[in-house]
């Protein structure tokens, strides 16, 4: 049977605990299927309710990543096929080098496309949720004390974002951990500031069903979703 799109990304999901990689939105190896495609949310819509609820959830899965995804493959399509079957990460890190005319494209889906399939694995049942500990404890108690003012510190560059946009705890080329934040779907791959270990969607359509206009109480309950150990696995990655 081919491989499909869903079952490499899976893999690539699956995968992570065992070897821990950098997190990778592999394409698949079958020419057949050179497309992106939407990936299955590896739990079920309600599952992490009441953090965040099954109608935000089949929205933003269905819909919003859905539509990143299909106008990332036109965008390719029509105005860059010399990229079609590329990685997403490598088009994300090399935006300069597509057709000028694809870029806007490219960065806003694909960046769309890269940060929600990474959110959707950033995030797990409350039950399964877990702490930091280990190597990623003792870095995190380094960079900033404490998880606790960690957690005030990714807090507040997520609630401050102005308008759309994203917080992220990145591994630093030189091994360091660091908050920062980036607009719309723009992504630390883009700048290549580090590598992605956690990330919160702070756009409206992530929380404004449940919260409205309330961002700082979702940050707080998104929190009790955060996957510690998907965390500490791409922590461990030697990317
Ligand atoms: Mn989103």
């Amino acid at each position: 049977m081919p491989l499909t799109r869903r079952d490499a990304l899976r893999a690539a999901a699956a995968g992570l605990a065992a070897a821990p990689t950098l997190f990778a939105v592999a394409r698949a190896e079958d020419k057949k299927a050179p497309e992106f495609s939407l990936p299955k949310l590896p739990y079920a819509a309600d599952a992490l309710e009441p953090s965040i609820d099954a109608l935000t959830m089949e929205t933003h899965h269905g819909k919003h990543h859905l539509a990143y995804v299909t106008n990332l493959n036109n965008a390719l399509k029509t105005d860059a096929p010399e990229f079609v079957g590329k990685p997403l990460e490598e088009l994300l890190a090399n935006l300069k080098k597509l057709p000028e005319k694809a870029q806007a494209a490219v960065r806003n889906n694909g960046g769309g496309h890269w940060n929600h399939t990474f959110f959707w694995d950033i995030m797990t049942p409350a039950a399964k949720s877990g702490a930091p500990s280990g190597d990623l404890l003792k870095a995190i108690e380094a960079s900033f004390k404490s998880v606790d003012d960690f957690k005030k510190s990714f807090s507040e560059a997520a609630v401050k974002r102005f308008g759309s946009g994203w917080a992220w705890l990145v591994k630093t080329p030189d091994g360091k951990l660091a908050i920062n934040s980036t607009p719309n779907q723009d992504n630390p791959l883009m700048d290549t500031s580090g590598t992605p270990l956690l990330g919160v969607d702070v756009w409206e359509h992530a929380y404004y069903l449940k919260y409205k206009n309330l961002r700082a109480k979702y940050v707080e309950e998104w929190w009790k979703v955060v996957n510690w150990d998907g965390v500490a696995a791409r922590f461990a990655s030697k990317k």
